[in-house]
């Protein structure tokens, strides 16, 4: 018996089946099956040849006129064969090259369906290595012909594996398969309306209307959200059920200490979300919440309030940065802020005061031993770190709160590391870089709660943004560079960030800005007599946190850096930005950039230079100007790029099981399918009586490189 499991060996033969597993990684009759068509040529809409224009998709039905081999080149060695072929309204040439051979399939009078993009050769369309199907007369135009079903699927194919061969090869597998029941339940297509899995497999791949493949369609991009949905349905009910210690409130604790103290009084948002956090805090199931908040928005603060919650509850929070400019930084901040609550054991330490120690890899021994006693001891109220923080051997007397900064450059395994080790877990809140759409929140996040804030702290000065078109107007430029020196005269910082570190040579993009040679032209040029410094990932750690802490102490006027520069830096003393190359980044990633100046009270400029002359390049910087709202942004940042750039390369796992679902265009989709997803697994929680929807999750998490799936 033949199943979606199947290997496609036995059901397409061996050297297909070599060709598909080569050309597409398919294994299984469900790879060859979720293989959809591209588009759909309706026999009625058969290119009129008399009507070709160059770069349009043409599918024609058509009879060979003339076919004949020419040789060219070099001693006569390479031939072109050409082809003219006719439909009765016109004439088209096909060329093919080295390709011989073609002679033989193409013969005159030969009829068939040829389809590729139209070129031009000498003021007259021609198709060049068009894909054949050859249609037969002599069998007579059959019932399940698909001149007679009228229309005509049009694969993603490949050189070796053309549109019409898959047709072939899906025709053979859907005569043979069983498909076993349904992964959608019954009750949910029923309250759709949906097409089955049977009838939907049978129009995708061979619809005799519109209508039906558009209905096959719904289906599958409904199911693809479902089957991910139901996965999170299903982490998040079994959170439900795991146990967290409650960590309560403490009256005078540090937190209540903390608050009273702090320099500026929160926004409201931030008050809200606070409030949320500290009653998830006080429960006995893990907390498990997203916040994500325009950049500025003061994440940090609300998360070092959740942290002070757990210490005076008598836990410890860790808090994981992506880099160690970051962790170094937060390390920094949350002392500074703590002040004397942060020396406990100290002389001058306040009365129950904690400790906050740094974890990172480049930490000398001795520094090293200490922070890892102090997590162990639980002296350590608060540990930050990178990576470092949860590699084996660091231990936790207890571990109340995890906090992760800026998930975008984590992957979900690593927090997962720390909480998977206790039998009691811990709290976990999740913060991002910059506000992302919601539909990717739904589909990378779907097992977190999510908070957001839009709101920034009053005050705040918006950043002004300006495009510099430094190519038309070197003037620009140099301007750019004086106003540098205008903010740096008011006693005030910049940054000039590029898009790579070195001087040339080997593989490096010459078009684009070197850090090194920008530093070195600047020092001797528009910058000469100030304080410059570089800052980029190469640098050894001790010597980044040295230079961002110069920085930060106001000892250098310029920084010059790469995107370290990126993700979460505060220094309110800095107010200009330059971007060099900024077309080469991605507009969440110029917004988050900007995000480092107009952080205190003076307005901030950011400069964005750019070479660039295509047009697309020149409208995203310009929407970059034209707002600060970064959910705007965010959601035009997704509709510009691939879909797979979106949900990042950690989540290709389901990156690959997405292919009619968009987290651009179907947020109506996801949002129905995380409803009927919770539905379903609320009332058959271990999905006993949906066995086939058990199996498709299964699939999904077993998908290669899901790996971020697993449980956090
Ligand atoms: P992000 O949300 O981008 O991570 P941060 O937490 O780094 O932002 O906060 C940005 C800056 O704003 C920090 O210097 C922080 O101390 C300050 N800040 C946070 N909340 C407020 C507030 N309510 N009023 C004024 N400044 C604030
Ligand atoms: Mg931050």
């Amino acid at each position: 018996m033949v199943d979606l499991s199947t290997r496609l060996r036995s059901v397409v033969g061996d050297k297909t089946a070599k060709a598909l597993e080569t050309a597409f990684g398919m294994v299984t009759v469900d790879d060859l099956l979720r293989h959809y068509p591209r588009r759909y040529v309706g026999v009625g809409e058969l290119s009129d040849l008399s009507t070709l224009r160059p770069g349009q998709y043409a599918t024609i039905l058509a009879r060979v006129v003339s076919a004949k081999n020419y040789s060219f080149g070099p001693g006569g060695k390479r031939t072109r064969t050409e082809v003219i072929v006719t439909d009765g309204t016109g004439r088209l040439t096909l060329t093919f090259f080295q390709q011989a051979w073609r002679l033989k399939t193409l013969a005159e009078g030969t009829v068939g369906l040829f389809a590729g993009e139209v070129g031009e050769f000498r003021g007259t369309p021609q198709l060049t290595h068009p894909i054949f199907e050859p249609v037969s007369d002599e069998d007579g135009p059959s019932e399940d012909s698909r001149l007679a079903r009228g229309i005509i699927p049009i694969y993603p194919a490949s050189a070796k594996v053309t549109s019409f061969s898959l047709e072939r090869s899906v025709a053979q597998a859907l005569a043979v398969v069983d498909l076993g029941e349904d992964p959608l339940p019954a009750e949910v297509r029923a309250a759709r309306g949906l097409a089955d899995q049977a009838e939907a497999f049978e129009h995708i791949h061979r619809p005799r209307a519109k209508e039906q493949w558009q209905r096959a369609r719904d289906r599958f991009r409904f199911e693809e959200a479902f089957v991910l949905q139901s996965v999170f349905a299903q982490r998040r009910h079994v959170v439900e059920h795991d146990r967290a210690t409650a960590r309560e409130q403490v009256p005078d604790g540090l937190r209540e200490r903390f608050a009273e103290r702090l320099p500026f009084t929160l926004t409201r948002g931030q008050r809200e979300v606070a409030d949320v956090i500290a009653a998830d805090l006080a429960r006995t199931h893990p907390m498990h919440r997203l916040l994500q908040g325009e950049v500025g928005s003061g994440k940090t603060v609300v998360a070092l309030l959740a942290m002070l919650q757990v210490v005076d509850a008598g836990g410890q929070a860790a808090l994981l940065a992506p880099t160690e400019v970051l962790a170094a930084q937060h390390h920094r901040a949350i002392s500074t802020l703590l002040g004397d609550l942060a020396q406990g054991g100290m002389l001058g330490g306040a009365d129950r005061a904690t400790r906050v120690q740094l974890l990172t890899g480049s930490l000398g021994a001795k520094a090293r031993r200490e922070a890892l006693d102090d997590a162990a001891s639980g002296e350590a109220g608060i540990v930050v770190g990178t990576h470092a923080l949860i590699q084996e051997g660091v231990e936790f007397a207890d571990l109340g709160l995890l906090v992760v900064d800026e998930q975008h450059r984590f992957g979900v395994e690593q927090r997962s590391a720390l909480v998977d080790r206790s039998e009691v877990k811990p709290h976990v809140l999740v913060m991002t870089a910059t506000p992302i759409p919601r539909t990717v929140a739904m589909t990378v996040f779907g097992d977190l709660e999510t908070s957001t804030l839009r709101e920034l702290p009053a005050g705040r000065q918006p950043v002004q943004t300006t495009v510099v078109p430094a190519a038309e107007r070197p003037e620009w430029l140099a301007r750019a560079w004086e106003r540098v020196r205008e903010e740096v005269a008011k006693g005030r910082q910049a940054y000039v960030v590029v898009s790579r570190i070195g001087t040339g040579g080997g593989d490096e993009d010459k078009d684009t800005t070197s850090l090194v040679d920008l530093h070195d032209e600047l020092v001797g040029g528009p910058l000469s007599g100030l304080r410059l410094a570089m800052l980029h990932g190469q640098l050894p750690a001790d010597e980044k946190d040295a230079v961002m802490r110069s920085f930060a102490a106001g000892e250098i006027d310029v920084l010059v850096a790469t995107t370290v520069v990126e993700v979460g830096v505060d220094v309110p003393n800095a107010t200009v930005m330059v971007v060099m190359d900024a077309d080469r980044f991605g507009l969440s990633q110029l917004h988050q950039l900007r995000g480092r100046v107009g952080r205190g009270s003076e307005p901030g400029l950011c400069l964005l230079v750019t070479n660039s002359e295509v047009e697309t390049s020149r409208e995203r910087l310009a929407a970059v100007a034209a707002t600060s709202d970064g959910f705007e942004l965010s959601q035009l940042d997704v509709e510009l790029r691939h879909e797979g750039d979106v949900l990042g390369s950690r989540q290709s796992g389901v990156r690959s099981s997405l292919r009619l679902l968009s987290v651009v265009r179907h947020e109506d989709v996801i949002v129905d399918a995380r409803d009927a997803a919770q539905a379903v697994v609320e009332s058959d929680p271990t999905l006993a009586e949906h066995p086939a929807l058990a199996a498709a999750i299964r699939a999904l998490e077993e998908t290669e490189q899901a790996d971020y799936l697993e449980r956090t």
